[in-house]
C-alpha cells in the first residue's frame, strides 16, 4: 500500500499497534536495488509488518550536491516492494516532511545532532551537516512509525555506527539491524548511484572493491600496520581517479588505527569523473 501523509501512516501503526504486532521499518531514498531488497527481505521475514520509507531527503544534500538529480523511480520501487511483501510504502514530499518553506535552514527546523568525534572524519569532512540531515529524517521517520526493527545498510557504515549511537544517547526504543552489503559478481557495491556510471566508469569503479579487498588479503596474510597495508592500495588507481579518503579506523566508535585488527573496517571514497563512490570492508570477518 503506497502511502504519501504522515497522519494515513499513523493510523494504520495504531491499529498494528493494538493488534501487538511487531513493525520493521527499511528507510530508504528509493531508486531500489538487489541491496535494498536484501534489508526488506530481512524485515519482511522477521517482522509481522514491514514499512519502507522512499524519501529522497533534502536535508542531508550538501549545496552543489546531485539532490535535483538523484533517480527517483517510485512505480519500479512500489512493484519491487510489492513483490517482496511489503505492507505500507511511506513516499512523504518534502512539504509532508517538513511543511512549507524553511527546508534547509536550521533557524527554522530542530536538528538532531550526532557528536563531532563521529562527523569530523571520512564522509563527515568533506558533507558538512550531512549526518545531521540522516539523523534528524530517521529520527522523523522513528516517531511516525515506531517500529521495534530498523534495518540499514553496511554499505553506509559511518551512518550505520552514528545512528546506533543515536539510538543509545537518546534511548529511542528500537533495534538497529546491520545487514550485510551486496555486491555485483564483480565485486562492485550496489548503490543508487552508479546510475551515473557508464560502462568505462562501472570498470574504473572497481578499484574501490579491488582496494578493500586486497587489504584484506594482505591483512589476513599477516600484515597488520595499516600504513603498509595503504600502499597496496595505489597499484589499483589512475588519473581517472580522485580518492578522498582511504582510513582505517574501529567498528564502534570511528577512532582512527594505525595497526589493523579484528575490529577495524577500512573506508574508501573516491570519486571517477563526478561520481562520489564509498565502500568499505570489515577486517574481523571472514
Ligand atoms: P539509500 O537509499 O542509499 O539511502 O540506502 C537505503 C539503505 O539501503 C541504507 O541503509 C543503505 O546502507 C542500504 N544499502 C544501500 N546499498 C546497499 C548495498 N549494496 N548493500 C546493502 N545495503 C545497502
Amino acid at each position: 500500500m503506497l502511502i504519501h501523509k504522515i497522519e494515513e501512516v499513523r493510523n494504520k501503526i495504531r491499529e498494528w499497534k493494538s493488534q501487538g504486532l511487531t513493525i520493521g521499518l527499511v528507510p530508504t531514498m528509493g531508486a531500489l536495488h538487489d541491496g535494498h531488497k536484501s534489508l526488506i527481505k530481512k524485515s519482511v521475514s522477521k517482522c509481522d509488518k514491514t514499512v519502507v520509507s522512499i524519501f529522497v531527503n533534502p536535508i542531508q544534500f550538501c549545496p552543489g550536491e546531485d539532490l535535483d538529480k538523484y533517480p527517483r523511480t517510485l512505480d519500479a520501487d512500489e512493484k519491487l516492494c510489492n513483490d517482496v511483501g511489503v505492507d505500507i510504502i511511506f513516499a512523504p514530499s518534502p512539504k509532508e516532511m517538513y511543511g512549507e518553506g524553511h527546508i534547509m535552514s536550521n533557524d527554522f527546523l530542530t536538528y538532531v545532532t550526532p557528536p563531532f568525534f563521529y562527523v569530523n572524519k571520512l564522509c563527515g569532512k568533506s558533507r558538512v551537516g550531512h549526518f545531521d540531515g540522516v539523523c534528524t529524517v530517521v529520527n522523523k521517520l522513528f516517531n511516525i512509525v515506531q517500529p521495534d526493527f530498523a534495518f540499514f545498510g553496511e554499505k553506509d557504515r559511518q551512518q550505520l555506527i552514528i545512528l546506533k549511537k543515536m539510538v543509545n544517547d537518546l534511548n529511542i526504543p528500537v533495534e538497529i539491524i546491520p545487514c550485510p552489503i551486496v555486491r555485483e559478481e564483480s565485486g562492485l557495491a550496489l548503490s543508487s548511484r552508479n546510475k551515473y556510471l557508464s560502462e568505462e566508469d562501472k570498470k574504473e569503479a572497481l578499484a574501490l572493491s579491488k582496494i578493500l579487498f586486497n587489504i584484506k588479503a594482505c591483512y589476513k596474510n599477516g600484515i597488520k600496520d595499516c600504513k603498509a597495508l595503504t600502499e597496496t592500495a595505489y597499484s589499483y588507481l589512475n588519473s581517472n581517479h580522485s580518492l578522498e579518503y582511504l582510513e582505517f579506523r574501529d567498528a564502534n566508535d570511528l577512532e582512527e588505527k594505525n595497526i589493523a585488527d579484528e575490529n577495524t573496517i577500512v573506508f574508501i571514497a573516491l570519486k571517477i569523473k563526478n561520481v562520489r563512490l564509498i565502500d568499505n570492508i570489515s577486517l574481523g570477518e571472514l
